[in-house]
């Protein structure tokens, strides 16, 4: 090839670029667009996995979940978006009640997942599917605290626990989860004093992240504290020696194994509302909730498939006590209903 030739060729590439889109738009194409806020190697697996099986090469557009709500707003009806993955029930039900979501109706999907991780069924169908879970634990220093005194979510508001309890922002997706299905259990006066117990609880004011929670434990600053257990799971995993050392100091449990179970939440996926290759979107959600993606989906981020009866064998997991554990069986769907209310409960006590 000359060099000539070899111009034009990159000029020719750039036209179809230009013209196209990276991400092609025909119906007929075997494509799908997947705009995706999970970001891990073992992700890639999964997807070669998907292409190989059905043919369909997927064009992935990586952002985090706020990035990927704002992008879809902006496209609006031009979208290339055919499946959207997406962390946390509250970001799904926001996503969802501004329309961004198509339902659907799959029989491979009602038989595979359990209905509790899934939105709301309408008459049209059922917009998002959890494909993952995560459980919402409690970690606390042994030192200062008793284990008979953290059992459950409840405990966190008993004035024995003053002055101990650390969490990030009350109005974090992760958090407004796990309140939304506290305050549908407890009702609403119960619940938002359960809310107001927290604050008189805090050992400071809620900062940082999940791990950063497990880590001020581990130093001394907060006795008690909540997390998702994937980050429990990854400084178990560290290769820091201090973070290894920092999850040993502290201890977890999975909250009302006594009573309605550990509050569990969901990566899941749904279909783009301008999807341009639907059924191909839709086959990949059924493809998400096969034994072979399930293992990626879950054990990419040490989270537990969410497929009914599968289990992965992840030795960081059981090593909090994962293994075996009594999941909360709200409809997660009840997130969107009280999103609202909860995030105004929490404006009142003061909740930050
Ligand atoms: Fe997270």
């Amino acid at each position: 090839m000359t060099s000539h030739s070899r111009h034009i060729t990159a000029a020719a590439i750039a036209l179809i670029t230009a013209t196209c889109g990276t991400l092609p738009v025909h119906a007929q194409d075997k494509v799908l667009n997947l705009y995706s806020a999970r970001h891990y190697q073992t992700d890639d697996a999964m997807y070669e996995q998907f292409t190989k099986t059905t043919g369909i090469k997927i064009n992935r557009v990586d952002a985090d979940d706020a990035g990927i709500l704002a992008r879809l707003k902006a496209e609006g009806a031009a979208s290339p978006a055919d499946a959207i993955l997406l962390v946390d029930a509250a970001r799904m039900a926001l996503a969802d009640s501004q329309g961004l979501f198509l339902p659907i109706k799959s029989k491979v999907l009602d038989n595979a997942i359990p209905a509790n991780l899934r939105a709301t069924p309408t008459a049209e169908g059922v917009t998002w599917t959890g494909f993952s879970t995560r459980a919402r634990v409690i970690v606390y220093d042994p030192l200062r605290v008793k284990a008979a005194d953290v059992a459950t979510y409840e405990q966190l508001a008993d004035p024995k626990l003053k002055g101990l309890l650390c969490t990030r922002s009350g109005s974090h997706p992760y958090n407004l989860s796990l309140f939304a299905t506290v305050i549908e259990r407890l009702g609403d006066e119960k619940g938002e004093a359960w809310l107001k117990g927290l604050v008189s609880n805090m050992a400071r004011a809620p900062k940082g992240g999940d791990t950063d929670q497990i880590k001020a434990v581990a130093s001394g600053e907060c006795g008690v504290a909540i997390t998702n257990t994937y980050y429990a799971a990854r400084l178990v995993k560290s290769a820091k020696p201090d973070e290894r050392e920092a999850m040993e100091k502290v201890r977890v449990v999975f909250p009302n194994q006594g009573t309605s179970g550990t509050h569990v939440n969901i990566a899941g996926a749904a279909v783009a509302k301008h999807a341009k290759h639907r059924d191909n979107a839709i086959q990949f959600m059924e493809y998400l909730a096969s034994p072979f993606a399930q293992g990626y989906f879950a054990n990419g981020n040490h989270e537990f498939p969410a497929v009914k009866g599968l289990k992965v064998d992840n030795p960081a997991l059981k090593a909090i006590g994962g293994e075996n554990f009594k999941a909360e069986n709200i409809p997660l769907g009840v997130v969107a209903k009280n999103m609202t209310k909860v995030q105004q409960m929490l404006d009142r006590v003061g909740y930050k």
